[in-house]
């Protein structure tokens, strides 16, 4: 106890007084009924008192060591606790005050795992989330969000932050007010400007009750720019198949009438017509054929080929079956293999489909009395599109022809793609092909590399992954 505090003094007379006053009461009646003189009485009662002080000081000083380790307590969890001296009581206090410390810590430590596995939880989540407090202010955010809106260095400076210096768009803070003052779910959709515009959904729910950091709402991002452009690109897709059946059909049509009325009675006009509605019967069903084969591939690009496939004997039987086209543009093939090429790991009949899309068209567009080379080699090193590491085979058709511009390259797999749509359609092209060899490709888990200068050819490289031995 602090002997020089007035407060501690008063306390040590508060609580000596009361146990001295029977034996005051006792001393001073003798005094009064003259069994004992004044002076002794009084002398007595004070020697009495300090007696009973002394005694109450040493128990005292316990219970004063014992409050001052609860105030220390408050602000250092950790404070060493006091050693007694005497009285039991104030040990007792003392031992349930370390229960209670130690209750405390465990609670503690038990609300820190549960906020860092909280966090964690959240890091974990690929979608970005906020969590907010009644007054849109961010209480704190996940690994999603930091990354999206670049928060990593400042994410301790956002915490207090309205949401509004984060996501600007006024719908998602209009939603994030509505949320907080209905207490209901709401929904927002905004775009996120940058090198590549990302679309996104925001939904955002209240807390049935605030928790203790205030987290009063949950504002969770989806991106949705990969679901809206294959929304997008289904509906291209139908109207540009759409398109493509429908001009052939609407010209055989137009001849059906003319050979109906106008030509019925000429032979020659008839023979004409018919050879062309022939010609646009078959771009149909090239067409058709290139939609299924399209649909098929899709269907199971997830699934990687596993046969052990001869890619010379693939080479030799695609220039055998565009025989007839090779010699109408009375084209010069070669084709070189490099010896003891391994196989491929792939599917025959697929990387068939490959060589003879790109052959076709290295014969199509390498012009009349053009070249075409076709070389298998192995590479030592991938291109970036592939994936894995080490060798892998290389097989490149070049041609001679015209070339492509720079700026189409990067789009000639899309499907309906061409340079040239009425040229394409002129030399039966559906404008499928390249697509098809992407896709093939994709499954093979290889790449398609275009490399092209106008007016000096073009040459489609597809790498693939060797077979395994
Ligand atoms: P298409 O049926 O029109 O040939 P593809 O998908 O096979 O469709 O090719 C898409 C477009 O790429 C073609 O329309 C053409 O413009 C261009 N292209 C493909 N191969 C070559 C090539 N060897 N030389 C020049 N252009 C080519």
């Amino acid at each position: 106890m602090n002997q020089s505090s007035p407060a501690a003094l008063r306390r040590l007379t508060a609580w000596a007084v009361g146990p001295c006053l029977p034996a005051w009461a006792v001393l001073l009646g003798l005094a009064l009924v003259g069994r004992l003189s004044w002076v002794a009485a009084l002398a007595s009662c004070l020697v009495v008192f300090v007696l009973m002080a002394a005694l109450v000081l040493t128990r005292l000083a316990d219970f004063d060591r014992v409050i001052r380790y609860a105030e220390q307590l408050l602000t250092n969890p950790d404070a060493p606790a006091p050693v007694l001296h005497t009285s039991t009581t104030a040990q007792r206090l003392l031992s349930g005050l370390t229960a209670l410390r130690k209750l405390w810590a465990d609670r503690r430590e038990e609300a820190d795992a549960l906020a860092k596995s909280r966090q964690d939880i959240l890091d974990s989540l690929p979608d970005p989330f906020f969590l907010l407090d009644r007054k849109r202010r961010v209480v704190s955010t996940n690994a999603a969000a930091r990354e999206l809106f670049d928060l990593e260095p400042q994410a301790a400076r956002l915490a207090g932050r309205d949401l509004a210096g984060v996501i600007r768009d006024p719908k998602v803070l209009e939603a994030a007010d509505t949320a907080l003052a209905l207490n209901r779910k709401t929904e927002a959709q905004f775009t996120l400007p940058g090198p590549v515009e990302h679309s996104f959904g925001a939904l955002i729910v209240p807390l049935s009750a605030t928790a203790r950091d205030g987290t009063a709402l949950i504002v969770a991002l989806h991106d949705q720019t990969e679901r809206l452009k294959m929304d997008r690109m289904r509906a291209d897709f139908v109207a540009n198949a759409s398109h493509e059946l429908r001009t052939p059909l609407t010209s055989i049509l137009g001849f059906i009438d003319t050979l109906r009325s106008a030509a019925k009675d000429d032979p020659k006009a008839r023979e004409e017509f018919l050879e062309i509605m022939l010609k646009q019967a078959n771009r149909m069903t090239r067409l058709i054929d290139d939609l299924l084969s399209l649909s098929r591939i899709e269907l199971r690009e997830h699934t990687r080929p596993t046969d052990t496939v001869d890619l010379g004997g693939v080479l030799q039987a695609t220039v055998e079956l565009l025989d007839r086209p090779i010699k109408e543009q009375r084209t010069t093939l070669a084709i070189i293999v490099a010896p003891g090429l391994p196989p491929a790991q792939g599917d025959a009949g697929e990387l068939g489909q490959v060589f003879l899309n790109l052959v076709s068209n290295a014969v199509k567009y390498g012009g009349d009395q053009g070249r075409v080379e076709l070389a298998a080699d192995i590479s030592e090193s991938r291109p970036p599109a592939m994936p894995g590491k080490g060798p892998c085979l290389k097989i490149s058709v070049r041609d001679f022809g015209e070339g492509i511009a720079r700026e189409h390259i990067p789009r000639l797999t899309e499907r309906f793609y061409r340079v040239d749509t009425a040229r394409s359609r002129l030399l039966g092209g559906t404008g499928l092909g390249l697509a098809i060899v992407k896709h093939i490709t994709n499954r093979h888990r290889g790449a398609l590399v275009i490399e092209s200068e106008v007016g000096k050819g073009a040459t489609f490289t597809v790498f693939l992954p060797i077979a395994a031995a």
